[in-house]
């Protein structure tokens, strides 16, 4: 059996410093190989799957001849419409992965030498398209679950009295969300985004496969998971760690991602917490691969991701509201 593409040395070689080097050319044709890794970069149509195709050369572009659909090496996925050369998209995807924390748009805006609101979106397209890579996915085995409450700050008036009880609904102001994680031992991360910690024990049900055993702190809410699994609770007002039950594993991908809420992006609450709670447990996951792989596996993803809903086109929709 021929080996697969991601596997060769050709493909774990590739870095950014390579990257860096491509010419355009070069990088139109390792974008294909990746994004056809599994029929050795010939490419299909992404239409109707034909494989009967004219290739328009001069223009890279490829036509159907089972329904004329024209296309190029990016069309139909996370990149489609680009407006940069392909290497840009590339380094891109080499840079991201390079940190281990996470990487900021501006930071970005300043490697590639382009604006920040088009680092920013690419930014996002390459964290929907990694965090799309377990959307679906179940968890199973030895499992621990929490929640990390971020958003919603609410600043302390300057002089006492003026001060309210923060611990009060009504003096809340409704932007507290929770993260809530479910990791395998010594395997697979989970996230998910939710209001409170007891509402996210529906969506805990559906990822944790049946036969599991959950690892929990002593909070009531997750009592309601007793019926379902195998389930230890540690109390962590008497101890982080018993010989029965810990939930290190949780913790410790929320401590990656509040590093990387303090040192890289300031502020991950509001409406893209998701996106990166996805992004950092993608990391997790990755994180005993190498650069290179680690490169090709983000790639792969960005290649076999469809057009962005939310992504394409955001700055164009942002200016019709303004
Ligand atoms: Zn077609």
């Amino acid at each position: 059996m021929a080996q697969h593409f991601l596997l060769s040395t050709a493909a774990r070689t590739l870095s950014l410093a390579k990257v860096a080097r491509m010419s355009e050319e070069e990088a139109r044709a390792a974008f294909q190989a990746i994004r056809w890794a599994d029929r050795n970069g010939q490419p299909f149509c992404p239409e109707c799957g034909g494989v009967v195709l004219y290739a328009y050369k001069s223009r890279h572009l490829w036509k159907c001849k089972a329904c004329q659909h024209q296309f190029t090496v990016t069309s139909g996925t996370i990149f489609a419409s680009h407006k940069r050369p392909i290497r840009d998209y590339l380094l891109a995807i080499a840079i991201f992965v390079n940190g281990a924390k996470g990487h900021s748009a501006l930071q970005l805006s300043r490697d590639l030498d382009c604006q920040y609101k088009t680092a920013f979106v690419l930014a996002h397209k390459i964290r929907e398209a990694v965090g799309a890579t377990d959307k679906d996915a179940k968890v199973s085995g030895e499992v621990e679950i929490d929640g990390m409450y971020t958003g919603g700050y609410v600043k302390p008036a300057n002089r006492r009295e003026n001060r309210r009880d923060r611990r009060h609904v009504r003096n809340q102001n409704g932007k507290r969300q929770v993260v809530i994680v479910a990791r395998e031992r010594q395997g697979k991360t989970i996230t998910f985004v939710t209001k409170t910690e007891d509402a996210g024990v529906p969506g805990l049900k559906e990822r944790i496969a049946l036969g599991s055993t959950v690892y929990s702190d002593e909070a009531h809410h997750w009592n309601a998971l007793g019926a379902r699994y195998l389930t230890k609770q540690v109390n962590h007002s008497e101890a982080y760690s018993t010989p029965e039950a810990n939930t290190n594993q949780a913790e410790s991908f929320f401590s990656r991602l509040r590093r990387a809420e303090i040192g890289i992006h300031h502020k991950i609450a509001g409406p893209y917490l998701a996106a990166y709670a996805a992004e950092m447990d993608w990391r997790e996951d990755n994180r005993r691969i190498s650069n290179g792989e680690q490169y090709l596996v983000a790639a792969s993803a960005v290649a076999k991701h469809a057009v962005s809903d939310r992504w394409c086109g955001y700055w164009q929709r942002s200016m019709d509201i303004e």
